[in-house]
């Protein structure tokens, strides 16, 4: 048997994955689990490495791309009660990685504690906000680290601390793990001001990215000094479609799907943008976005 007995019922075949991303887009994952504990997870990995079984980490599909054709694997996500969890120690705030920011963010309002404000509106869980080191303003989640619970791809704990978290613009060194928890180090604030800043941040957002069709968020990071928007605009981009993906009017970063965008239709508008902008300003941007295949 693939599977450990003890978990076989709740692993579940053949889901489709679109309803799990915020593009809606993407096709069935082979095996889907939903880990109850730690303990589960680490099982379930030992057996996905015996088998030789590829491992997706879910968090909230708002910044990944899966193909149509689906994935040969498992797609794990970590949305138990108990990769939840959030508690306050002093100044630090301590959580699960599949908490959502939101949720995070208000929590730490609650405690009167600050720093997380800027990444309001950002639709992720705590554990992809830390794979890709996000951010706004200015500010992104790498900053605030103390340290990180991780299991390795066998299932073995580690804690990563200090020299060895290394976070850059858009990127971390997580790739080899799986994120279980973070210490965030925050700053003792009232709560009303922090409320105030976080409403501040949701209405700059509102005004320059609010969207109804589903997307992912920016789909190229920003070259030096510049912004990737910035260039597709200039190359005439916006508003252009192929098949049911648009790029989108207001944030030419932003590829929106109309209805029935299938992934293909997104990578073409992808390596368009990326070939005119190449032609035209000699740069080449590198997708923000993880594409899963
Ligand atoms: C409308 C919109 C606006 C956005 N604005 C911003 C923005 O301002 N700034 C910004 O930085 N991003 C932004 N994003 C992108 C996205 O919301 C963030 O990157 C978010 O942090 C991703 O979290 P997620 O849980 O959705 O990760 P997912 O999309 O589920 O996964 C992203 C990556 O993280 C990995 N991952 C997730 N959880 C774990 C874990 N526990 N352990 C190991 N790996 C894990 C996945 O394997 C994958 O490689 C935006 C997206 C949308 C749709």
């Amino acid at each position: 048997m693939l599977w450990p007995k003890s978990l076989s019922k709740e692993i579940k075949t053949k889901i489709n994955l679109a309803g799990y991303t915020s593009f809606k887009i993407g096709g069935q994952a082979e095996y889907f689990f939903e880990p109850k504990n730690l303990k589960s997870l680490q099982k379930i990995l030992v057996s996905a490495k015996q088998a030789g079984k590829r491992v997706f980490i879910l968090g909230a599909g708002s910044n990944i791309l899966i193909s149509d054709a689906g994935l040969d694997g498992l797609v794990i996500r970590l949305k138990s009660e108990d990769f939840r969890k959030s508690s306050c120690q002093g100044n630090y705030v301590v959580a699960g990685s599949g908490i959502k920011l939101n949720a995070l963010i208000s929590f730490s309002r609650k405690k009167n504690l600050s720093g997380l404000e800027f990444l309001a509106g950002i639709p992720g869980t705590l554990g992809g906000c830390l794979m890709g080191n996000a951010g706004a303003w200015g500010k992104a989640i790498g900053e605030l680290v103390k340290q990180i619970g991780v299991l390795d791809y066998s299932g073995k704990l580690k804690l990563l601390q200090g020299k060895q978290l290394k976070f850059a613009y858009r990127k971390s060194n997580l790739n080899k793990y799986i994120i279980i928890w973070a210490k965030l180090k925050l700053l003792p604030e009232n709560k009303k001001v922090i409320a105030a800043k976080i409403n501040k941040y949701l209405l700059q957002r509102k005004e320059t990215q609010s969207n109804s069709l589903s997307n992912a968020g920016c789909i190229f990071k920003n070259p030096d000094k510049d912004s990737a928007g910035r260039l597709i605009d200039l190359c005439g981009l916006k508003g252009k479609i192929n098949g049911g993906a648009v790029i989108s009017k207001r944030h030419a970063n932003f590829i929106l799907n109309t209805g029935k965008a299938k992934s293909r239709d997104v990578l073409s508008l992808m390596d368009l943008i990326q070939k005119k902008v190449i032609a035209r300003f000699k740069v080449n941007l590198e997708p923000e976005i993880k594409i899963w295949k």
